[in-house]
């Protein structure tokens, strides 16, 4: 079975630690990518694409002989979140810090690069993807949409993530949902100030927020991964201005949808678009939605499930389908275009994703990348019945 070394593993530790103390956030990932790239010339890649959907990061290897194309994805950006853990590679960034492990993953793609350098695959491709953006939504389908991406569109596409919520040693792959669908929405109403003496000379939409700020919520229902699942999620609201002399006359609420579907996600906005709209029309205000940090389904194709299981488990890891991840992954994207399936990686226990004191367990990095070799190799070569 082809493994990193335990020099590579030293040296793809201290990168690893070295990119957690320069985080970048979404679309903001400059450095991190240019580093990504020198990493990968190093290596020898055959080609080197950068500047995919923004900052995104190509590595190809080619085999010998022509085949299919084997995507391999990881993600670049940080989270705007103030690190509160005290490693000696602590972000050295105010308010931005690696808190969902994305430094682990791109050192575990560079640990399959490592492998690949070494051989090649016989026949197809393997594209190293370090792909931006991925805390916003937006990246994936940047990536996707982008010109350049036309020459190296997958017939395969792998990912992992890992997960602290998943005992160590354990590998969930789902079949079918992989990662909730999910959407922001900003609901903005717009009446008339008034003087604080006088409200009744204005329109406030505080009465109308605060039936929505119960009412949204209870449009809850079904208990995840079940079909019928639906759950909103009240994240922000603001309502005129912090004085005391003014009546407001603006305010907004935004909430978070998630499902289980994307055609039940529609079906959500779309009742929650109603509900604003009848209740600003109750109290004469105007109302506008906007959508926001859109997620697609992430749904597993069944051949690349298996692939990633086999994989899983021929590296020691007890591969289960498991749950589908409650949160979302832009990752689903990929899956539009060509079977794919990501692999949720068991980290735990510890603090959980997006914790302020998260911090990725370097223990991942030599299985993750002998697991991701192994799939893209299986697929190429035909191999385990898929
Ligand atoms: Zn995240
Ligand atoms: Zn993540």
């Amino acid at each position: 079975m082809e493994e990193l070394t335990d020099a590579d593993i030293a040296d793809l530790t201290a990168l690893r630690r070295a990119l957690h103390a320069r985080p970048e956030v979404s679309g903001d990932e400059v450095e991190t990518a240019a580093r990504i790239a020198t990493e990968l010339a190093a290596l020898g890649v055959d080609h080197l694409v950068t500047g995919l959907g923004g900052h995104g990061v190509a590595g190809v290897f080619e085999g010998t002989t022509p085949g299919p194309t084997v995507l391999l994805r990881c993600e670049l950006d940080a989270l705007p979140i103030e690190e509160t853990g005290t490693p000696p590679w602590r972000s050295g960034r105010a308010g931005i810090a690696h808190l969902c492990g994305h430094d682990g993953h791109m050192a575990t793609m560079l640990g399959v690069g490592r492998m690949l350098a070494r051989a090649r695959p016989a026949a197809g491709r393997v594209v190293l993807m370090f792909q931006p953006s991925e805390e916003d939504g937006r990246g994936a389908i940047a990536v996707c949409e982008d010109a350049a991406f036309a020459d190296l569109a997958p017939d395969w596409a792998f990912a992992l993530h890992n997960e602290p919520d998943i005992a160590r040693g354990v590998a969930h792959v789902p079949d079918g949902l992989s990662s909730a669908p999910s959407v922001g929405l900003r609901l903005a109403f717009t009446g008339v100030e008034a003087h604080a003496c006088a409200p009744q000379d204005g329109r406030s939409p505080a009465a109308a927020m605060a039936r929505l700020m119960t009412a949204l919520p209870a449009l809850s229902r079904g208990a995840f991964p079940e079909e019928d699942f639906r759950l909103v999620t009240l994240t922000h609201a603001r309502l005129g201005e912090p004085a005391f002399g003014i009546a407001p006359g603006r305010g907004e609420v935004f909430v978070t949808c998630r499902t289980c579907s994307d055609a039940t996600l529609a079906i959500l906005e779309t009742d929650i678009y109603a509900l604003a709209q009848a209740t600003a029309n109750a109290e004469s205000l105007e109302f506008e939605l906007t959508e926001h940090d859109r997620f697609l389904a992430g749904v597993n194709d069944p051949d690349a499930a298996h692939a990633l299981r086999a994989a899983a488990s021929a590296v020691g890891l007890e591969a289960i389908r498991g749950s589908p991840l409650r949160a979302s992954e832009d990752f689903g994207r990929f899956g539009h275009d060509c079977p794919a399936a990501l692999l949720l990686l068991g980290a735990g226990p510890g603090p959980a994703l997006h914790n302020p004191d998260y911090d990725f367990d370097d223990g991942l990095i030599a299985p993750g990348a002998a697991l991701l070799l192994r799939a893209a190799r299986a697929v190429l070569d035909g191999a385990a019945g898929i």
